[in-house]
C-alpha cells in the first residue's frame, strides 16, 4: 500500500508508476485536496488521473488517486479542451450540445495517443458538429496475467495531442470506481454486476487467447455510449474482430449509433500504429513488421495467385514468421519472436474459412509475440471497410 501526498506532478507521477509496477494488490492513495495548502498542488497534479488496477474495489476509506475529489469538472490549464472527470459533469455538457442541436462523435480510447487514435478523432471532425475522446484503461478487459499495470498512462501528452488536431471537442476520464460501481476484479469468476456480451464473435481469434476481452469492450463500449450519447462513433480496423463485435452489438441492442471503421494507420515501413510498440526495444522494432508482411504475403497470394485453400493461403504467412523467428534466435537477439496465431475468417460472422469464396468478404488477421509484446495485424480481402 503506498500513500503519496501531492506536491508535484513528479512525485505524483512517481508513486503512480510504483504502484502500477507493482505485482501485489495495493492502492496508490492520495489524501483529500483540502489537507494541501492552496498553490501547492500543480495543475497537472489535480489533472492527472490514474486508475488502479488489479482489483478495484477500493475499501471505504480509499481513494483512488483522483485529480480533484470535488471538481465536477476540470478544464486543462491551456483550457483549450474541457476535461470531464465525472459522469455528471459530462452530462451538463452533453446536455448543452443537445440544446445546440449539435451531432456528437464519439472516439473511445485507453489513451496513449499516436496517430492512429488521432486519424479517427479527425475523421469524426469531418462528420460531425462535436467531438468527444474518451481516455479510460479498462480493467474489465485485461485478464489477470496481463498488462493492465504496465498499460502505458501519458495524459498529458495526450492532452498536448488532442489539442494540436483541433478536432476534439470534449475529453472524457472517467474514474474506475464510476463506471464499475460495483467494483471490478480482473478475475472473471469473481465479477458481480451487468455485463455485455456478444454471444458467437466473441470467443474465435483473439478471443481464444482472451477469453474475457470481448465481453469487457463490449461492457465498457455500452457505458460509455450511455454515458456520451453519440451520434456516430469510431473504431479503428486495426481491432478487426471488436469492429465486428461492436457493430453487432450496435445493432442487436437497437443503439440509434452509426459506426464507422477507420481505416488502420501505419508506420511508413507497415507496422500499425500501436500504444503497445512503445514496449518494444530497437532491436525489437526491427523485427517488429514480420506479421503485416505476413499477412501481406497471403493477401497477395489470393490477389495474384488466385489461392483459395486456406492452407495454401496462409503458407507464405507462416513461412515469413519462421523465417524471422529462426533469424532472431541465429543472431542471438535476447528476445524470441513467437507466432500466436494466424486466422481466416468470413467478414461477417468470423467464422473459420477452409475455402474462399470468389468474391467472399474476409479477414485475414494474427498475433504474434516479439518479446512479451503481443502484436495484432489484419488485412482486408475483397472488402474495403468492415
Ligand atoms: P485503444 O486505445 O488501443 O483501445 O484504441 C482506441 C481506438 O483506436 C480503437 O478503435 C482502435 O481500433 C483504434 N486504433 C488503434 N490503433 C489504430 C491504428 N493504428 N489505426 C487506426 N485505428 C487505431
Amino acid at each position: 500500500m503506498l500513500f503519496a501526498a501531492i506536491r508535484g506532478p513528479t512525485l505524483t507521477q512517481r508513486a503512480c508508476s510504483a504502484c502500477f509496477s507493482s505485482t501485489t494488490r495495493s492502492y496508490a492513495f492520495i489524501a483529500p485536496t483540502s489537507s494541501f495548502r492552496r498553490g501547492t498542488r500543480s495543475p497537472l497534479a489535480q489533472q492527472l488521473i490514474v486508475t488502479r488496477a488489479r482489483l478495484i474495489d477500493p475499501p471505504e476509506s480509499a481513494i483512488l488517486i483522483q485529480p480533484s475529489l470535488s471538481s465536477s469538472s476540470i478544464t486543462h490549464p491551456l483550457g483549450e479542451i474541457p476535461v470531464f472527470d465525472t459522469i455528471a459533469a459530462f452530462r451538463e455538457w452533453r446536455k448543452e450540445i443537445t440544446r445546440q442541436n449539435k451531432t456528437v462523435g464519439f472516439v473511445p480510447t485507453m489513451g496513449a495517443l499516436h496517430d492512429g487514435h488521432l486519424g479517427l478523432v479527425q475523421t469524426a471532425r469531418q462528420e460531425c458538429d462535436a467531438v468527444v475522446v474518451s481516455i479510460f484503461v479498462n480493467p474489465a478487459q485485461f485478464a489477470p496475467h496481463e498488462d493492465l499495470d504496465q498499460y502505458p498512462r501519458t495524459f498529458d501528452t495526450d492532452y498536448a495531442s488532442l489539442v494540436a488536431t483541433k478536432a476534439c471537442s470534449a475529453i472524457l476520464l472517467p474514474k474506475v470506481s464510476e463506471m464499475y460501481p460495483a467494483g471490478i476484479t480482473l478475475d472473471r469468476t469473481q465479477q458481480r454486476g451487468a455485463f455485455v456480451e456478444v454471444v458467437g464473435l466473441s470467443h474465435q481469434m483473439e478471443g481464444i487467447p482472451r477469453p474475457h476481452f470481448f465481453r469487457g469492450v463490449a461492457t465498457i463500449v455500452t457505458k460509455l455510449f450511455n454515458i456520451v450519447q453519440p451520434d456516430r462513433a469510431y473504431f479503428g480496423q486495426k481491432d478487426a474482430q471488436q469492429c465486428a463485435v461492436l457493430r453487432a452489438m450496435i445493432r442487436d441492442l437497437l443503439l440509434p449509433i452509426k459506426m464507422r471503421a477507420v481505416p488502420t494507420s501505419r508506420e511508413t515501413d507497415g507496422l500499425a500504429m500501436s500504444s503497445r510498440n512503445r514496449y518494444l526495444t530497437p532491436e525489437m522494432r526491427s523485427v517488429a513488421t514480420l506479421l503485416y508482411r505476413a499477412i501481406s504475403a497471403a493477401k497477395e497470394n489470393i490477389v495474384e495467385h488466385g489461392a483459395y485453400e486456406r492452407e495454401e493461403i496462409l503458407k507464405p504467412a507462416f513461412a515469413i514468421i519462421e523465417q524471422v523467428a529462426k533469424d532472431v534466435k541465429a543472431k542471438g537477439l535476447p528476445f524470441e519472436v513467437r507466432l500466436d496465431y494466424l486466422s481466416l475468417v468470413d467478414v461477417e460472422t468470423l467464422s473459420e474459412l477452409q475455402q474462399l469464396g470468389k468474391t467472399q468478404a474476409a479477414v485475414l488477421s494474427g498475433a504474434v509475440y516479439v518479446g512479451t509484446t503481443r502484436l495484432i495485424d489484419n488485412v482486408l480481402i475483397n472488402t474495403e471497410e468492415l
